[in-house]
């Protein structure tokens, strides 16, 4: 409760969403999803946040604890499956008396000096609210309209657009702030985002999450050809990704020895497709330990020499898990517009060494076959691909970010 107005009030934060409004059934189970990534979003425990029909209210659990809207809106606009974010104020008192008050007051506090062109939107979700929003409007415009004589009514456009809601209690707000979107973090399954230190695997794995997919991580690195800063910065990458997810399971994998082993033993033009199936083994297993339903990758359809169909088509049979390619439509212009929204472009581009580039073919076949692809394999196996695979999997360091 603010006291320090004539009229009581609570500052509160008033969330929409919107796609997981239309899922039936499910529509509960999304919506305790959804409080529970606000919840811990926000860090603590001094929120409490709950359903309020069609909306999600977040507040202080302490009466006399005032809520930052600022921090708020901050931390509640990463949240995914979430459109909307209105700071608002909330009032127990619905008496239509009252409202036209609290509106004044409210009004007065944002622009004191009266100019400016307003309207006011109600609606009642409760239809025994006994006057009709309509009327609610009209009467609580008419009085901010007689008693500041500098502002004025404006239908269309109006500098400030006033809503009230009138549900168990009644709420305004002015601004609505823009949310990620997307469906609640986790409703849809686990995956596993194969993160490397490059613009594009930390934009796939973001676009997974929107979908809904809890995002684990698996990163490969070779060192001594590798450096521990590589690592940090991957390590960062997964860091932000985890702004957006609550925390996430980050595996460090040492992939030192299987590139050794594929470096020696295949034509170096076949080196990146073996070494990606090698690593889309590993995660695989590593997937599976985290009862996930995917593999997620940042392959972009033609980029690179190993992003072809054919080479696309040699590496999938690697995995029995189906892989998830979001950025598969897109071209590179468009991945580094979202990885520059979403904060992680300014990470992928500091210089660094990836695995991948270390040992890797100028001339990579664009063009392999499956079937002699699986085959090289296939001989490679018993000759002691096998058993660094097995190796890389239990060494495989398990972080939590
Ligand atoms: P990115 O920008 O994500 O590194 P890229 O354009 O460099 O992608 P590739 O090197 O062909 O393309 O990698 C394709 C995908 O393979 C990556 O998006 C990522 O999902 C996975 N990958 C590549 N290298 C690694 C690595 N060192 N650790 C984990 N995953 C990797
Ligand atoms: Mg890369």
């Amino acid at each position: 409760m603010n006291n320090s107005n004539e009229l009581p009030y609570t500052k509160v934060v008033l969330v929409k969403y919107g796609e997981i409004a239309l899922r039936g059934n499910n529509r509960s189970a999304f919506e305790n999803r959804l409080c529970g990534a606000i919840n811990k979003s926000l860090g603590g425990t001094s929120y409490s946040v709950t359903k309020e029909q069609g909306r999600i209210l977040i507040q202080k659990k302490e009466i006399d604890d005032e809520l930052d809207y600022d921090y708020v809106v901050k931390r509640v606009k990463l949240v995914m499956g979430i459109v909307g974010i209105c700071p608002a104020i909330k009032t127990e008192n619905q008496d239509i008396e009252h409202l036209r008050e609290l509106a004044l007051l409210y009004i007065k506090q944002i622009a004191p000096k009266g100019e400016f062109s307003f309207k006011v939107e109600s609606k009642r979700s409760d239809k025994r609210y006994p006057i009709k929003s309509n009327e609610v409007s009209a009467l609580i415009g008419e009085h901010i309209f007689e008693s500041m004589e500098n502002a004025s009514v404006r239908m269309k456009n109006p500098d400030i657009l006033l809503k009230l809601e009138l549900r168990t209690d009644a709420y305004m707000y002015i601004d609505t702030i823009k949310g990620v979107g997307g469906l609640p973090y986790g409703s849809t399954g686990r995956g596993m985002l194969l993160l490397s230190g490059g613009i594009d695997s930390p934009v796939a794995g973001f676009m997974a999450a929107k979908r809904g997919v809890l995002i684990n991580c698996a990163y490969f690195h070779s060192p001594p050809y590798t450096s521990e800063r590589a690592f940090i910065k991957v390590q960062d990458l997964a860091k932000r990704l985890s702004d957006f997810t609550g925390g996430l399971t980050f595996y460090k994998v040492n992939f030192t020895d299987v590139q050794l082993f594929l470096y020696e033993n295949v034509l170096h033009k076949r080196l990146t497709i073996l070494l990606k199936r090698a690593m889309l083994i590993i995660s695989e297993r590593l997937a599976k330990r985290e009862y996930c339903d995917c593999l997620i990758t940042g392959d972009s359809l033609g980029q690179v020499a190993s992003q072809t169909l054919a080479a696309i088509r040699a590496q999938s049979s690697a995995a029995t898990l189906p892989i998830i390619r979001p950025l598969a439509g897109m071209d590179k212009i468009e991945i580094i517009n979202l990885a520059e929204q979403i904060e992680t472009y300014e990470i992928s581009i500091r210089p660094y060494e990836d695995c991948c580039t270390i040992f890797v073919d100028k001339h990579p076949e664009t063009q392999p076959k499956q079937d002699i692809i699986e085959s090289i394999e296939r001989q490679l196996w018993d000759k002691g691909l096998s058993d660094l695979i097995d190796a890389a999997v239990v060494g495989a360091e398990r972080i939590l970010v």
